[in-house]
């Protein structure tokens, strides 16, 4: 599922955490802390499918109306996962 090392060619996959940044209706949001393999030469994020998901259904409920930010930043959401991962 995910690869272990990077489509760049260069770096390897280890496993941390990354800031999700997307756009949802004019406004810049970021998921703080979202789990993620990142790689250790370009940086670029890949997410597991149950990572993924999550971020969708968080996405789903920020665009409900249903999703305070609060208490961190405006515009910022924390990520809560199972500690599974
Ligand atoms: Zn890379």
């Amino acid at each position: 599922m995910i690869p272990d090392t990077c489509s760049c060619g260069k770096g390897r996959l280890k496993k941390g955490t990354t800031d999700f940044t997307v756009r949802v209706e004019g406004e810049i949001v970021i998921i703080r802390d979202v789990p993620a393999y990142v790689c250790d030469s370009c940086s670029e994020a890949y997410f597991s499918i149950e990572t993924s998901r999550k971020i969708d259904e968080i996405m789903r409920e920020f665009r409900a109306g249903r999703l305070l930010s609060k208490p961190l930043r405006a515009g910022e959401i924390e990520l809560k996962m199972s500690a599974s991962t």
